[in-house]
C-alpha cells in the first residue's frame, strides 16, 4: 500500500516512509492510496473475533507488504494487551471505554501501536530517531509510555504550561531516561506550531532524524479504526443487529478520522456524531459554515481544546472533497463547560456512573442526535478518558470521591523533570540542536 499526502505536492511514500515522516515534506497528512473493502465473511464475524484478531484484519492490507504476518500478530497482540469495555447505560446508547489502557485514555491505542511498529524499524536503522509530540495532556503521557526505553528513539514532548492536569503532567514529566518534556509559556497551539515547523526546517532536519507521533501520524490514526468494529462486534453479541451510530468526542479529530476509515473499510455506520466543547469549528461547518479555523479556547474538557483540527483534510479526503457527503455523514453538536458539567451529573445521578468531561460531550451529543433524529439506531458513544484523571472536576459537581488506582498514585509522587521553554521558535530550535 501507498501513502499520498493531502498536499498532493510530496511523493508517494510506504507505510513506515510515512510512520517515520510523521508529517508529509510537503507539510500535508498522509493518506493511504486506497481504502481496501474487507470481505463481508469479515464484518459478519466480528462477534466471534478478539480485538486483536480484528486488529490484525484490519492492519495488514495496509501494511502487509512492509512486515511479515508474525510481526504483525506480534504488535498487535503486545499494542492491546488490555480489555476493551461495553457499558450499556439504557437501551440505546452503549459507551466504549476505551480508557483501560496503562494511561487510562484512548491515546493508548494510537501511541502503543505506533511505538511497537517503531521498534521493529528502529532495530534495523543506524542513526536515532528524535519524536516530537505537541501534546494538550493525554497524547504525551500515552506516547511517552509507549516509548519509554524503546531502543534507538528519543522522544521530546512539547506542553503547555499550566494547561495540563497534575496526573496528566506526573505522567508524562517524570519518567526520564529516553523521554524528554518541554513545558511551553503559552497554548496548545503554540506547541503544535512549534513541532510543525520544525518538521519543515531543513537545517533541523538534516541535522537530526525527525519524526512525530500526534495524532497526524498514520501509524496512530489506524488502530483508531479497530475499535469501532470491535464495538460493533460487541453489540452484536448482546443480539443488537442494527447499525449502530457512533458518538465521538472530538478535538484534532483523529478519532473520528479512524472510524471514517472502518467504515469505508466496510463497517456498517448509521451516521457519526462529531461533538465537541466550545471549540467548534468542525460543528459549526457541518451546520452549513465555512471551515475556519481559529485560535483555542481553554475549557475543562482540555484534550479538545483545538482551534485547527489537524485531522480535517484527512476527512475531506475521505469522502473525497465533497462537503455534501461530510455533512450526510457526520451530525456535528458542541458544548459549553456548563452544560458538560451537568451531563456529568445527570448520568451520575441516573446510572450511577462517572464520566470525564470529554466523554460527557460525547454521551449529551449521543442524546441530543437520537431527540431531534428520532434515530432508532443504536448509539455507541466513545469513553475517551477514565474519570479519575480528570477528578478536580468531577468530584466537586458529584459530591463523590474517585478512589485513584495504585499505578496511578505512584506516578504522583515522583519528581517531574521538565524543562520550561518560551514559545518562540528560534528558542525552541536552539534547545533541540543543542542535545
Ligand atoms: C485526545 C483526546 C480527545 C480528542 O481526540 P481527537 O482524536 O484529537 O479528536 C478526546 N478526549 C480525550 C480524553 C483525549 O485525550
Amino acid at each position: 500500500m501507498k501513502f499520498f499526502s493531502t498536499n498532493k505536492q510530496s511523493p508517494l511514500a510506504s507505510f513506515f516512509e510515512a510512520m517515520r515522516n510523521g508529517l508529509a515534506p510537503d507539510g500535508g497528512l498522509y493518506m493511504p492510496e486506497s481504502i481496501p473493502r474487507l470481505p463481508d465473511t469479515f464484518w459478519n464475524s466480528l462477534p466471534n473475533l478478539s480485538f486483536s484478531e480484528i486488529a490484525f484484519q484490519m492492519a495488514r492490507p495496509f501494511l502487509g507488504d512492509e512486515i511479515g504476518e508474525e510481526e504483525l500478530a506480534g504488535a498487535v497482540e503486545d499494542a492491546f494487551n488490555f480489555p476493551v469495555k461495553i457499558h450499556s447505560l439504557d437501551g440505546q446508547v452503549h459507551i466504549l471505554e476505551l480508557f483501560h489502557g496503562p494511561t487510562l485514555a484512548f491515546k493508548d491505542f494510537g501511541a502503543r501501536f505506533m511505538a511497537r511498529l517503531f521498534s521493529v524499524k528502529a532495530q534495523k536503522e543506524e542513526q536515532d530517531v528524535t519524536i516530537l509530540v505537541a501534546t494538550s495532556g493525554d497524547t504525551g503521557s500515552a506516547v511517552a509510555h509507549g516509548f519509554y526505553k524503546v531502543p534507538g528513539i528519543k522522544v521530546c514532548l512539547l506542553y503547555p504550561a499550566g494547561k495540563v492536569s497534575r496526573l496528566q503532567e506526573q505522567q508524562m514529566a517524570t519518567l526520564g531516561e529516553n523521554i524528554t518534556t518541554l513545558e511551553v509559556d503559552g497554548v496548545f497551539d503554540d506547541c503544535q506550531r512549534l513541532v510543525k515547523q520544525a518538521f519543515v526546517d531543513k537545517e533541523l532536519n538534516r541535522a537530526m532524524q525527525l519524526s512525530s507521533a500526534n495524532s497526524i501520524n498514520i501509524a496512530r490514526l489506524l488502530p483508531q479504526s479497530f475499535y469501532y468494529a470491535f464495538a460493533a462486534g460487541e453489540l452484536q453479541k448482546q443480539g443488537i443487529s442494527a447499525k449502530p451510530a457512533f458518538s465521538v468526542p472530538s478535538g484534532n479529530f483523529g478519532n473520528l478520522t479512524g472510524g471514517i476509515l472502518a467504515m469505508k473499510m466496510g463497517l456498517p455506520v448509521a451516521r457519526f456524531i462529531a461533538a465537541t466543547n466550545v471549540n467548534d469549528v468542525v460543528p459549526e461547518f457541518l451546520h452549513g459554515s465555512e471551515f475556519s479555523p481559529r485560535d483555542s479556547i481553554q475549557t475543562i474538557s482540555n484534550a479538545m481544546d483545538v482551534g485547527n483540527p489537524s485531522n480535517f483534510v484527512r476527512i475531506q479526503a475521505l469522502f473525497e472533497n465533497s462537503d455534501d457527503a461530510i455533512r450526510q455523514n457526520i451530525k456535528g453538536y458542541s458544548y459549553s463547560d456548563e452544560i458538560t458539567r451537568e451531563a456529568i451529573c445527570e448520568v451520575f445521578d441516573t446510572h450511577n456512573y462517572l464520566m470525564c468531561p470529554h466523554t460527557a460531550i460525547g454521551y449529551r451529543a449521543a442524546k441530543e442526535f437520537i431527540q431531534k433524529n428520532n434515530s432508532p439506531n443504536p448509539v455507541i458513544s466513545l469513553a475517551t478518558a477514565h474519570p479519575v484523571k480528570f477528578r478536580d472536576v468531577i468530584e466537586p459537581e458529584t459530591g463523590t470521591t474517585i478512589d485513584v488506582p495504585e499505578r496511578l498514585e505512584k506516578w504522583l509522587k515522583r519528581e517531574k523533570t521538565s524543562i520550561p521553554i518560551g514559545k518562540s521558535y528560534e528558542e525552541f530550535k536552539e534547545f533541540l540542536m543543542r542535545r
